[in-house]
């Protein structure tokens, strides 16, 4: 079936009674060859001799799904819209490599899924990745979620997240320290992923067109805070408090933007504290949270809280 026909949509979505909801972020897209993109690049970070699996978040009529079926040995679609679950089985007909899931992503438990899932691929030496054109609503939150929901003291089993994004929150995401782009959400995947841009997308590809450019992006886990910052070395329990705190600092740390550091975090700790911690880490006492990378968050909050 040709789910990027724009016809092909709007008669599946007339035959199964469904208008396209704006408050879910469904903005389905019309050209095969920005899925068929997506979903090779996706594929291309898992290693090609082995089994690997996906999830993708928000299916929608399956542009995508359908490309990660011929891509990956397995795809779990997990989507919110009910009204959408029966007319995917149709659409994805042909395929036999799929589950759908009717669930809120925000409100599943990810390591769970991977396991429940993908047991047989992951014991086989096999590995999961993330795949979605992501409902800009909520684009922050669905990322953040993907990498706080393991245990931080273990490397993210994932080979990796590629999503299409806003492009100002691709963007965003790739920055570098001091650029204007860099914020909280920068330094905050940073903790997790390298991040990078692999190419934009138009409006005129979605129905409906979009108000805004995308992007799509690739988030690559790596060893987290333990790679890092090596020179934390606590147990697991205390790893997962350390990376609590850091992403506290992180969020003091944007809270209140062209403050700079000392002022933001002093709901928290005592401006003295902060300058001294500052200044033996090198960093001059003005520094504004702009300008920290990844390392300088984990080394800053170390110091303010355990020496
Ligand atoms: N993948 C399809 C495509 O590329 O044409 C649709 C992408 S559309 C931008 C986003 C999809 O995510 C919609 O199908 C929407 O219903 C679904 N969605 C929105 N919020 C969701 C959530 N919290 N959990 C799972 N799916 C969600």
């Amino acid at each position: 079936m040709q789910l990027c026909d724009i016809n092909t949509v709007r008669e599946l979505m007339e035959k199964y009674g469904l208008t396209l909801k704006k408050s879910y972020g469904q903005n389905f897209l019309i050209n095969p060859e920005v899925p068929r993109r997506i979903a090779e690049s996706s594929r291309s970070f898992a290693d090609c001799d082995k089994p690997a699996g996906v999830i993708e978040i928000g299916p929608g009529v399956g542009a995508l799904t359908q490309y990660l079926c011929q891509e990956y040995d397995k795809v779990l679609a997990i989507e919110l819209d009910r009204g959408l679950i029966p007319l995917l089985h149709e659409a994805l007909g042909e395929y036999d490599n799929y589950k759908v899931l009717e669930a809120d992503f925000m409100k599943t438990d990810l390591a769970s899924l991977i396991d429940e899932h993908f047991r047989d691929i992951t014991d086989n030496g096999g590995t999961v990745s993330i795949c979605a054109n992501l409902p800009y609503y909520i684009t922050s939150p669905v990322i953040m979620k993907i990498f706080e929901s393991f245990e931080p003291d273990r490397k993210i089993p994932l080979s990796s997240v590629v999503v299409m994004i806003q492009l100002e929150v691709a963007q965003r995401i790739v920055s570098r320290p001091g650029s204007n782009e860099y914020g909280a959400i920068t330094a905050s995947i940073g903790l997790y992923a390298d991040s990078k841009k692999l190419f934009d997308v138009s409006p005129g590809n979605f129905l409906p067109p979009p108000k805004v450019r995308s992007a799509v992006v690739s988030m690559i886990p790596h060893g987290g805070i333990k790679e890092i910052y090596p020179d934390f070395t606590g147990e697991k329990n205390e790893i997962a408090e350390f990376s609590e705190s850091v992403r506290e600092t992180i969020a003091l740390a944007f809270g209140q933007r062209r403050k700079t550091l000392i002022n933001s975090m002093s709901s928290k700790y005592s401006k003295e504290k902060t300058l001294k911690v500052l200044e033996q880490c090198g960093i001059r006492g003005d520094i504004r949270g702009e300008k920290l990378s990844s390392y300088d968050f984990c080394k800053i909050t170390h110091m303010l809280k355990y020496i």
